[in-house]
């Protein structure tokens, strides 16, 4: 779904009444029965369909009639506006420029703030493609099913945006966060590609070690990735350090498969660096001895614990650790096609990811570091609600 910037700033107070009264009423209901959004906006039954119609024309609410119903519905568009509307009351971005990414459950644009600063803006969109198939296998939403694309896409961002912050204030190599709003986080622009995308490095044991000591860095934290793969990891341009990504489907070291994921995150960069670079080695981290080790030197800080008392609680966290589990069932390349940053260059790597085993030599055609992450400057449209 594409983000439309450009009438944002032509949405007026009273619409802006209207729309916000069809989220809250959507927190309930399906779909909203007009009445309702006159009662919630305060404003008087005569305006309304007038307002309606016009958020419905842009797209921000979509009109639902039939035996059953008639009313409306906050849109995917509806519920950015609402978010990128708060972003920029609190003066944290100003435009919004090029889409960098498109996951299967995201969607990342560069943005600016007041100052020009370029900043990243990853919109998280679950539910997006799979509730049909989800509601198919399991009704596990209860009540909650009317919003639940709304609660889910929150959700993640307010779990990846509490573990950024955590991982940031204890010095582990990941963006600056810096504001979240409904199911948008900001956060600082990496200048970098993809791991994904280099071909070649002068020192691919240095690299490898790297990742090594920071997969044995979050587990001594008590935190495993969960997806820590060559999509979610970016090199900086300048440096060429490491920097990690993604965040929604980390989990504790306390979790009841805890070692599962280890085990992935460790095999996703040990496969990596066989095929790409050719590089392998004996050395790579155990979970039982990594915990063992980090129990005997009395390690006190636990992150995990400090999200979870920022509020990110338990409840919220399983509900969404359901939810991304039920997505996954059935799709054996789910997690890898949730990680990657474009969906073609994901599906032909898949072919042969999958011969487990077979080496094969790198294609002739190695991806090359060529096509750098977006750097031309957003193509400013100012957004003044
Ligand atoms: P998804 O959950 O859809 O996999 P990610 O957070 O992994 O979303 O981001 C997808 C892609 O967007 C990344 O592979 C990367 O190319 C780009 N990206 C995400 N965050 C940043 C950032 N802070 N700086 C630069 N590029 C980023
Ligand atoms: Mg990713």
């Amino acid at each position: 779904m594409k983000l439309d910037a450009t009438d944002l700033r032509y949405v007026t107070s009273d619409e802006f009444r209207v729309l916000t009264a069809v989220e809250m009423g959507s927190k309930n209901h399906e779909v909203v029965p007009t009445s309702l959004v006159a009662q919630l906006s305060g404003l008087r039954n005569g305006g309304i369909n007038k307002l309606l119609g016009s958020l419905a024309k842009r797209g921000l609410v979509s009109r639902v009639q039939n035996a059953k119903y008639d009313g409306y519905r906050l849109t995917y568009g509806g519920y950015d506006y609402l978010a990128m509307r708060a972003l920029s009351k609190r003066g944290s971005i100003h435009s919004v420029g090029n889409q960098i990414g498109v996951g299967k459950e995201s969607d990342i644009y560069v943005v600016a703030d007041e100052e020009g600063n370029e900043l990243v803006m990853k919109i998280h969109r679950l539910g997006r493609i799979s509730f049909r198939t989800i509601k198919l296998k399991r009704d596990y939403l209860g009540k909650r099913k009317s919003a639940s694309w709304m609660y889910m896409s929150r959700l993640a961002a307010q779990k990846e945006w509490a573990f950024m912050k955590v991982l940031h204030e204890h010095d582990f190599p990941v963006p600056r966060p810096v504001d979240q709003a409904r199911h948008c986080i900001l956060m600082e622009f990496i200048d970098s590609y993809p791991l994904r995308q280099i071909a070649d490095i002068p020192s691919p044991g240095k690299l490898y070690s790297t990742l090594m000591d920071l997969i044995v860095r979050f587990a001594q934290a008590g935190l495993i990735h969960g997806d820590f793969n060559e999509f979610n990891i970016l090199i900086r341009r300048e440096s060429g350090e490491p920097v990690v990504i993604d965040f929604p489907q980390m989990v504790s070291t306390s979790h009841e498969n805890a070692e599962w994921y280890f085990n992935r995150d460790v095999e996703c960069i040990r496969t990596f660096f066989r095929r790409r670079f050719q590089y392998e080695s004996a050395l790579y981290p155990r979970f039982r001895k990594v915990l063992n080790d980090t129990n005997e030197e009395g390690e006190t800080f636990r992150l995990d614990v400090a999200v979870a008392a920022s509020g990110f609680a338990r409840k919220e966290m399983a509900e969404l650790e359901e939810y991304m589990q039920t997505v996954n069932v059935g799709s054996e390349e789910g997690n890898q096609a949730n990680s990657s940053g474009s969906e073609e260059e994901s599906e032909e790597e898949s072919e042969s990811e999958r011969d487990e085993g077979e080496e094969k030599p790198l294609p002739a055609r190695a991806i090359s570091p060529e096509r750098p992450l977006s750097r031309s400057p957003p193509q400013s449209r100012p957004i003044t609600p």
